[in-house]
């Protein structure tokens, strides 16, 4: 029998995953298909953890420039990256998935606080762990949510699962015919490059901590469990010179 890649994996949804054609807000269809890609990855043994942006009902740095506070704007981006977590939670539940939610921000009433051992206990009994409220503090980014978890928890590469896009390209894809797929980089190049796929904090904290990044197209059935299973889709950054 074909063993999946990682053990692992942390994978990140831009809120906009769950978003479906309207593009903002929760499509409840659209977060039920995710729920079901997710449910196939997890039945094949492999641990799962999640990080789900909130850019489909808040982002903190346009609110900002609008003329609001920005950590206001920010913390209530981080509420949204909670909604967005407990839909999800709940269509996995409904998947039969065993499902807890962690917030950074405490509210003990919807969610379990985040607590690194406890998130560990859940992994290891094969229950999904779906990380909210980003870091819990304004000016940083659910990508870097995703760098600092996957590192805390130890998981061999965060799955970073785009709308659209089916991986780093040198220009973009959408606006430049003549854009390039890189299959291969590394943090380094990434950053010097700075090729836009997540933030800078993020890229350095996958780099200083030895993370792999896969990024791929998510709109395409079945890729989650194609990367888990190491087929070659999309870009793997990592520290390993090409
Ligand atoms: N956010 C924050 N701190 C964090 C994570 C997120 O302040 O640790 C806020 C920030 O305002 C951001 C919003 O939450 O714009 C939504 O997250 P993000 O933009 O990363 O979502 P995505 O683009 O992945 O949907």
């Amino acid at each position: 029998m074909v063993q999946p890649k990682y053990k692992r994996v942390l994978i990140k949804l831009s809120g906009e995953a769950l978003a479906g054609e309207r593009g903002i807000g929760i499509d409840l269809p659209t977060v039920q298909a995710m729920a079901r890609e997710i449910k196939e990855v997890a039945e094949s043994g492999v641990e799962v953890a999640l990080v789900i942006g909130g850019g489909n009902l808040w982002r903190g740095e346009p609110a900002a420039q609008a003329g609001m506070d920005r950590v206001q704007a920010d913390y209530t981006g981080m509420l949204g990256t909670v909604m967005n977590a407990l839909v999800m939670a709940d269509s996995l539940q409904q998947e039969g998935i065993d499902t807890r939610v962690q917030t950074a921000i405490a509210m003990h009433n919807v969610a379990e606080p985040y607590i690194r051992g406890r998130a560990l206990r859940h992994l290891e009994k094969d229950r999904v762990v779906i990380f909210g409220a980003g870091i819990g503090s304004p000016y940083f980014s659910t990508d870097t949510t995703a760098a600092l978890r996957a590192a805390e928890i130890e998981a061999d590469a965060i799955l970073m699962a785009k709308n659209g896009v089916d991986g780093i390209y040198n220009d973009d894809p959408r606006h430049n015919a003549d854009a390039v797929k890189f299959d291969e980089l590394t943090h380094g190049e990434v950053i010097k490059r700075g090729l836009k796929i997540m933030d800078a904090t993020a890229s350095a904290i996958s780099m200083d901590n030895d993370i792999d990044l896969v990024v791929f197209n998510m709109n395409q059935p079945g890729n989650i469990k194609r990367v888990v299973f190491g087929e070659h889709i999309g870009t793997t950054v990592s520290n390993k010179a090409e």
